[in-house]
């Protein structure tokens, strides 16, 4: 696997299992199904549908392995081709270039399952679980831990190489264990004190680790109807201050201390602002909203308008906590 792809050094199909192809606005499609595996590849597969933005172009290459065995055999896939990969949870925190993304785009989205365990208190889950899904299920139980997580939606293995957080806590707090796919196809685990954890960062992001398996550590044992009420209160307060009727990314900009991103933005007259269908949204001033029909290239410009704003008014450089990837 390489980090960087030249332009024409694609993978050769006929050396696989091609089944079928497929013609989708006029872009020719193959799915390949790597041999031994149930694992489809797909050529020039639509993202748009997998950001919650909404937006961005086509994977040169596609897949969503539902297991260990054929995550591997994805990652062998890009080795033995030369291919750039590009790991994907839920697109939550994701902005795709209009012009997609070269090389191997693998998905977590079917790793899924789940074991709770009521004497620890640990909960073991796939990458691809959903986190808000997980929020409600552990609260149902009586477990405390993961009522701040209900509005932020990604996966858990989004969440860990993110940090996520919210309401005063975030994922490094509770992890006990992230278990990892290195390049050359070795499994290993590691602790949260070796993910070197900061404000919404981890030595995971920019790395070539895929996040296979995570544990979590929860307190089982409390009232159920009281978990379940502070999960809704969280869910209710993020409803009411911020824009989930449109597509996004939650916050763009990390806040940059002492001040947060949303007020800076705000008192620079920003809110509202719109370039095409992206618009800073009125709600709240660290959020860009798709109101329809936006491209990634808006959302783009946006985000440096803000920043060359907010810039000339503050001396303030906003960083992007959205992760922006393919050509801009
Ligand atoms: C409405 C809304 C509200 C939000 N609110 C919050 C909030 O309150 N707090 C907060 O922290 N975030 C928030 N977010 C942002 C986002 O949900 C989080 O950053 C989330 O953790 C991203 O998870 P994901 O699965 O969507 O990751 P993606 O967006 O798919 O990926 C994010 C990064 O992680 C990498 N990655 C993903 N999964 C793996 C894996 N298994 N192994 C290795 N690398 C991986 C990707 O390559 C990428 O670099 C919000 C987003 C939205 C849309």
């Amino acid at each position: 696997m390489t980090i960087s792809q030249a332009a024409g050094n694609v993978c050769t199909p006929s050396a696989l299992n091609t089944k079928k192809q497929e013609t989708t606005n006029s872009v020719k499609s193959e799915v390949i199904y790597l041999p031994g595996t149930d694992c489809a590849i797909k050529s020039q597969a639509s993202l748009s549908a997998f950001t919650s933005y909404r937006v961005g172009g086509a994977a040169q290459w596609y897949v969503a392995p539902r297991n260990l065995e054929a995550l591997q055999s994805s990652l062998n896939y890009a080795k033995e081709h030369d291919l750039t990969v590009t790991i994907l949870g839920a697109g939550s925190n994701l902005l795709v270039s209009d012009r997609g993304i070269s090389g191997l785009v693998i998905a977590t989205r079917h790793l899924r399952y789940s074991y709770f365990d009521s004497k620890t208190g640990q909960l073991t889950v796939a990458s691809g679980e959903s986190i808000p899904s997980l929020a409600w299920q552990v609260a149902e139980l009586g477990w405390q831990g993961l009522e701040w997580a209900v509005g932020i939606p990604g996966t858990v293995g989004g969440a860990v190489v993110m940090n996520a957080g919210a309401h005063k806590h975030c994922i490094a707090d509770m992890l006990v264990s992230a278990q990892v796919l290195s390049p050359d196809g070795t499994v290993g685990t590691l602790t949260p004190e070796q993910l070197g954890y900061g404000y919404r960062t981890s030595l995971l992001q920019g790395g070539a680790c895929i996040v296979t398996q995570v544990t979590l550590q929860l307190k089982p044992g409390a009232d159920p109807a009281q978990v379940v009420a502070l999960t809704k209160q969280h869910k209710k307060h993020r409803l009411t201050t911020q824009p989930y009727n449109f597509p996004s990314c939650g916050s763009v900009f990390r806040n940059p201390k002492p001040y947060t991103a949303g007020w800076l933005i705000e008192q620079t007259g920003l809110k509202g602002y719109q370039i095409g269908g992206a618009q800073v949204a009125q709600l709240h001033a660290n959020f860009i909203v798709n109101r329809g029909g936006a491209k990634a290239s808006d959302i783009f410009c946006l985000i440096r308008h803000i920043q060359q704003q907010v810039q000339e008014r503050w001396s303030i450089c906003l960083e992007p906590e959205v992760k922006m990837i393919g050509e801009f």
